[in-house]
């Protein structure tokens, strides 16, 4: 493995340790959790670090970014990486997501376990911090209870000119806005009537420090915390109060936030001078999100293509969701290979989908063992070949890897190629059958194309051929006759019907997430085409197995679908570029 190409974030974080900006320190008396709690002290001389997803979806290719990124530094530094679900918002999460992102993280590769800390957090487990924050934010005169509408506050916030407007409420005692709260979290305001905001500025130039909205009523089940809140914590808030309870060194997070890094300060300092946090605080640092070409990876958009039934699930293979990509076939290597590839920086730019394509690539070639299939199948007979006779071929399972030892086939009469391995009439440069023309049958003989037939739509059914005896690949007379094409084929009596699903990309538009183009009208409407094709005998279609087909590209058994018996197989990946 190559040493990790630096960025500005192991750039910062080199200059933390040698500044030693995280010493040890106790962690006893502090609030926070559980696991970390009865380690005492926490060596916070190493980094942490955390992935908060909101488990309202199903992880994708961009949420893998941060995840190699915020689990990689930890893993390259020494230090732990929380795995912490933001599930601060009761609407729109639930357990089924929660599963799911805690299997893709894990297939990633990656492990929330530090020593004896089992780092895996709910930020629903720190409601309770969080409200006693706050009352006592507003004993402090930090925040305060406005009664304005949300559309009133929104009105009263100003724009990126104009200043905005003090709440009414604004600079009532103290004692009110306790009192308010209290009744708030006691369920005796209906939602919406009532609000906790923070007591900043509403003259900052930064929109997001006049007087942010910290708690708001909602009476609504949480799928953790059932029916034990009805005020939740706005994101901003308890962002930084969660980094805070957990120790976290470095939080790191999306471009979008870097606005909102003043508020998460301005609730930490407040914290610490009230008591419950002390120096060094958690910092956040922004890196650029991954845009990916030919897909969309905001949740709303994946979310419609499920339920519209555009796609079949999340895990569909055409989707960018990581359970779709490990459908389709990709490597959670070729996942971290693509990560670090693209690194980490400050400026948003695209990536080009190829690049995913080629990491998966460089990650399968030398690994996938080799195989034939033939998904377009026409008949070729070999006239001079006996009725009954099968002869063995053999074919390395690996073409740099001898270790990997050898494939056996049987060679027969009658065989299925590609039909784009015949031609009635050559086109300029094409090498294959035609009548007339000698090729290989790749590990077999050199055979001559002697006739072909077709069925009343013209189309070709059979091709007819001679093979040259003597002239067996590895034999002394292989090389007795030149010849220029080479094709695959599999024996007809021998091969394994499979059902093979070619896909393509989901979107005929590089950018189907730009601007306000209607995304479900870029839909390519043939993204996915299922052929019934024929597989090279001994192939064994396990989930998840895979291969790379000779001349075809990438191919992995459905882990859903198939078996050994009735294999279904999804093309990963073409050998060749075709995105870019
Ligand atoms: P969406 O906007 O699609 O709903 P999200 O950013 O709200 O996604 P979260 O579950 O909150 O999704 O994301 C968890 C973490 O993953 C966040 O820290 C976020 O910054 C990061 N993340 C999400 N999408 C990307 C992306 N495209 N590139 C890099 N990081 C991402
Ligand atoms: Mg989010
Ligand atoms: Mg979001």
């Amino acid at each position: 493995t190559t040493p990790p190409v630096s960025n500005f974030l192991r750039n910062i974080i080199d200059q933390d340790l040698k500044n030693q900006r995280h010493a040890t320190k106790l962690w006893a008396g502090r609030p926070g959790p559980a696991a970390i709690q009865s380690t005492g002290q926490v060596d916070t001389a190493r980094i942490r670090t955390r992935f908060p997803p909101e488990p309202n979806g199903y992880l994708h290719i961009g949420h893998a970014k941060s995840i190699c990124l915020n689990f990689g530094l930890a893993e390259d530094y020494g230090g732990a990486c929380h795995l912490r679900f933001d599930d601060t918002n009761p609407e729109k999460e639930e357990q089924e997501y929660v599963d799911a992102i805690i299997d893709m993280v894990q297939w990633l590769g990656y492990d929330w376990k530090y020593q004896n800390e089992d780092n895996l957090y709910f930020a629903s487990d720190y409601f309770g911090y969080m409200y006693e924050f706050a009352e006592a934010l507003v004993q402090a005169g930090y925040a305060y209870v406005d009664e304005q509408t949300p559309e009133q506050i929104r009105q009263t916030r100003g724009t990126l000119t104009e200043k905005g407007t003090n709440s009414p409420w604004r600079d009532r005692p103290a004692e009110e806005s306790l009192q308010l709260l209290r009744e708030m979290r006691d369920g005796k305001h209906p939602d919406g009537s009532l609000c906790l905001r923070a007591k900043i500025d509403m003259a900052s130039p930064n929109i997001n420090m006049r007087d942010p909205v910290m708690y708001r009523i909602r009476h609504t089940a949480h799928h953790r915390t059932g029916d034990q809140w009805c005020i939740y914590p706005m994101y901003s808030w308890a962002h930084p109060v969660e980094d805070a309870l957990e120790m976290i060194t470095h939080s790191i997070c999306t471009l979008e936030f870097e606005d909102q890094r003043p508020f998460y300060n301005w609730i930490l300092e407040r914290l610490r001078d009230l008591g419950f946090f002390t120096d060094p605080l958690p910092q956040q640092y922004e890196f650029a999100r991954l845009y990916l070409s030919y897909v969309v990876t905001s949740k709303r958009k994946l979310r419609q293509l499920v339920e519209e039934k555009h796609v079949d699930g999340w895990d569909d293979p055409r989707l960018p969701t990581l359970a779709g990509l490990r459908r389709r076939g990709y490597t959670p290597e070729a996942i971290r290979l693509f990560c670090d590839r693209i690194g980490v920086s400050k400026a948003d730019s695209r990536i080009d989908y190829s690049v995913l394509e080629q990491a998966l690539r460089d990650d399968l070639d030398p690994k996938a063992p080799r195989s034939v299939a033939v998904l377009d199948p026409i008949k070729l007979v070999l006239t001079n070949f006996p009725e009954d006779k099968e002869e063995i071929c053999y074919a390395p399972v690996h073409p740099h890897n001898p270790d990997a030892g050898k494939r056996e086939f049987p060679l027969t009469r009658e065989l299925w190629i590609e039909r784009d391995d015949f031609r009635e009439e050559p086109v300029k440069r094409y090498f294959r059958l035609f009548p007339g023309n000698t090729v290989r049958l790749k590990y077999g003989y050199i055979i001559q194309c002697t006739g072909f037939e077709k069925d009343e739509n013209g189309q070709v059914t059979t091709v007819y051929a001679e093979y040259l005896p003597d002239t067996k690949s590895g034999t002394p007379g292989a090389d007795s006759v030149k010849v220029r094409g080479n094709i695959t084929w599999v024996s007809v009596k021998h091969a394994i019907a499979a059902e093979i699903r070619l896909y393509d990309r989901l979107f005929t538009d590089p950018h189907p997430d730009v601007g306000d183009k209607d995304f479900l009208q870029l839909i390519n409407p043939n993204s996915m085409q299922v052929v019934q094709g024929w597989v090279e005998p001994g192939l064994v279609a396990t989930p998840d197995a895979h291969w790379q087909f000779e001349r075809l590209g990438y191919f992995v058994a459905d882990r859903e679908l198939s078996t050994p018996e009735k294999p279904v197989l999804n093309r990963t990946a073409t050998l060749k570029d075709n995105w870019s």
